[in-house]
């Protein structure tokens, strides 16, 4: 499945990006939404601009959280009105490229922000379309530094503020009130969440219903959706009907009302892959570590989450002489080791090991510690 021969002329480290498997995985998605489902892509899982073009083409949205995704987005041919904005912390000038560029909405996370979002608005003759990003108090069973959607979090407006702030929101002439935004957390892979969070979403609309408030023209319930670290080659695309099927069933949409979404990991993170080759293998009395020239500065994901990612030897001679190692990379961390006592077949120099499931959160995350090189990313197409 891989196209290793390609692989062996390439240095590494670098990202190979499945686009067969993206292309199945928008297919799937969009075969399993209704017509008042829209997705927008969180462009923060993967930024490549090959992949961001490819999921523009396939007439999906996107959902920013800078000015600098803007601008990404834009420029891989994603139309304005189908971009969506989220941050705590939106700067004047990235606030000004939003409206300057008309995007579909801003998700708005607090009223100082609503306040100059109106003000940059009325001021260069903008309406901003706004929806709330409301922190329903829901938790997500995922890991501590990835769930957004506690009263604790820093993300969203408090819900005993909705009312005041959709007041204040029909009181601006700046910005227009369209909706409802939510996002629980990522990497969530029970269904229940996404049931707690619809439940809560009705109980708001309830609420916001009983006391006349006008029905918000669209929801947006974020992301979050997980996928299968432990088998990507068994599950390398999530379960998005039953997904989907969730908030079909729990959600009680208004008439007219259109429901947004905005995945990133559930679309990206199978599709890529960081490939490596092993500089030693350094033995001791009780560890063998096996490393590799990829490091915490190419894939962060294992030092900062403590994440799993499958590793596979590509070049491996003998696959049933099974050897445990530590596979750490080069970077002067001790936190530069991307798992520990890991089973795989007895490695050596030069061995070519890939690094699964990385296309969300890799890429994206790498950075230029130690004066490193940023790692390439090629896709499918680049290595025909
Ligand atoms: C990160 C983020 C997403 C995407 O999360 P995934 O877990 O990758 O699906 C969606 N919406 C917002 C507001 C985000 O911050």
């Amino acid at each position: 499945m891989f196209p290793l021969d390609k692989f062996q002329k390439l240095s590494t480290p670098f990202y190979y990006y499945d686009t067969k498997l993206l292309r199945e995985t928008l297919k799937c998605i969009r075969e399993s939404i209704s017509e008042n489902m829209h997705v927008h892509y969180a462009v923060k899982a993967c930024a490549n601009p090959k992949i961001l073009s490819i999921i523009a083409q396939e007439g999906f949205g996107a959902d920013c959280v800078s000015g600098g995704e803007i601008e990404a987005a834009l420029s891989a041919g994603f139309p304005a009105k189908k971009i969506v904005y989220a941050g705590v912390g939106k700067s004047d000038s990235e606030i000004m490229l939003g409206l300057k560029n008309n995007i579909f909405a801003f998700n708005v996370e607090s009223i100082p922000e609503l306040e100059i979002i109106n003000q940059l608005a009325v001021e260069n003759g903008k309406t901003a379309r706004i929806a709330l990003r409301i922190n329903p108090n829901v938790g997500a069973h995922t890991h501590a530094n990835i769930t957004t959607g506690l009263a604790e979090n820093k993300f969203g407006i408090d819900m005993q503020d909705m009312e005041h702030i959709i007041k204040l929101a029909s009181e601006m002439k700046g910005v227009k009130f369209i909706g409802l935004h939510f996002h629980i957390g990522s990497q969530i892979l029970e269904m229940d969440d996404f049931v707690a969070l619809s439940r809560r979403i009705n109980d708001i609309q309830d609420r916001l219903d009983s006391q006349g408030f006008p029905i918000a023209s669209d929801i947006n319930v974020g992301g979050g959706l997980g996928i299968d670290y432990e088998q990507p080659d068994a599950n390398p695309i999530p379960d998005f009907h039953s997904y989907f099927n969730t908030y079909r069933k729990h959600l009680k949409l208004r008439p007219g009302q259109q429901l947004h979404f905005e995945l990133g990991r559930a679309i990206m993170a199978q599709c890529g892959t960081l490939l490596s080759r092993v500089l030693y293998i350094k033995s001791n009395p009780i560890k063998n570590f096996c490393i590799v020239d990829a490091g915490m500065t190419d894939l962060i994901r294992p030092a900062l989450y403590g994440a799993y990612h499958q590793i596979d030897n590509l070049t491996a001679e003998n696959t049933t002489d099974f050897v445990t190692y530590d596979v750490v990379g080069p970077i002067c961390e001790s936190s530069d080791v991307f798992i520990k006592n890991y089973g795989m077949p007895r490695t050596k120099r030069g061995d070519m090991i890939a690094f699964r499931s990385a296309g969300a959160y890799g890429e994206i995350m790498a950075s230029c510690y130690n004066c490193r090189r940023l790692p390439h990313g090629y896709t499918t197409e680049d290595l025909l």
